[in-house]
């Protein structure tokens, strides 16, 4: 487990991964104040690399978030991608697969969803449910489940050399943590639609579902897809574990992106006053 300088713990790759090593609530001594103020303080970089990365056009990002109910997966894309432009960003949620889906492999409804270059693409769940919701209710027999993880790894290997660049979060909840937030949201009548008995269901299996979650993370952790994994029962730290590691992820990238966009720049102006040497037109 490499912890470099960043919040979120990377998994290195081939590791086996003992989730109850990692505290869900840790918060690196962090004040709730102080890391909401450094997250803001990241926000105007992030809105400016979402910018050289669209313009530039070279390499898409794909952010993965997974993790239990309650974890943190929609409150991470509204507050974590809300400095961004929406234009930018396109958002999927992997659901229930439709009979369409279950005809085919599992990746054949994921591919078409990778974000095109100079897009930031979001999977709300992904094809880790693939071994993981599948895996621990028996949705498959096991030796299909499997051989998922190497054809995970292959096809994001493939993403990764058509120039994505890929991150995968996993949000760290305790299950104490899970049961606060399902009782709060059901005393809430604003929050309570999110609810269902299914979600109480699921929780008996939350020993399963960690060790399912220990084996993706450890099997699919590589160099270029890692898994991180985010303590995530204080949303402040989460949020900012999540966007500090975006930026340091695309940052060795910003300087390529503002190269390529300063010499469309230079080679548009110079048509233009081509076109204006011409004095075919009016233009000014
Ligand atoms: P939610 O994220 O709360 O909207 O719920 C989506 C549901 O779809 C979750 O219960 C997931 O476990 C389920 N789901 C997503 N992908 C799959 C899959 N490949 N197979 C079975 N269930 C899935
Ligand atoms: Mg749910």
């Amino acid at each position: 487990m490499a912890h470099d300088d960043s919040l979120a713990i990377r998994v290195a790759p081939r590791t086996k991964v003992h989730l109850r090593d990692h505290d869900p609530a840790d918060t690196q001594g962090l004040k709730r104040e102080e890391a909401e103020e450094r997250t803001q303080a990241r926000w105007a970089e992030f809105a400016e690399t979402q910018e050289l990365l669209y313009g530039a056009a070279r390499q898409s990002v794909l952010i993965i978030l997974q993790g239990m109910d309650t974890s943190g997966k929609d409150g991470t894309i509204r507050k974590v991608m809300a400095p961004i432009n929406p234009q930018g960003c396109d958002v999927v949620a992997f659901k229930e697969p439709t009979p369409a889906d279950l005809a085919h492999d599992f990746l054949w409804r994921v591919h078409p969803c990778a974000p095109s270059k100079g897009m930031i693409g979001i999977f709300n769940r992904s094809h880790y449910e693939d071994v993981l919701v599948v895996r621990v209710h028996d949705l498959v027999p096991k030796a299909v489940w499997k051989r998922r993880y190497d054809a995970i790894n292959d096809f994001e290997r493939l993403l990764v050399r058509n120039d994505t660049i890929i991150l995968k979060f996993f949000l760290h909840i305790s299950k104490d943590e899970q049961r606060a937030r399902l009782l709060e949201r059901e005393k809430e009548p604003a929050k309570a639609w999110t609810l269902s008995p299914g979600d109480w269901i699921e929780r008996e299996k939350w020993d399963t579902y960690q060790v399912a979650y220990e084996a993706a993370l450890g099997k699919c952790s590589t160099t270029d897809a890692p898994w991180y994994i985010v303590p995530a029962d204080k949303k402040w730290f989460r949020d900012l574990a999540i966007t500090e590691t975006i930026l340091a992820t695309l940052r060795p990238y910003v300087s390529s992106w503002r190269e390529v966009l300063a010499e469309r720049g230079t080679a548009q102006r110079a048509a233009i006053a081509h076109l204006r040497d011409q004095k075919t037109t009016d233009h000014p």
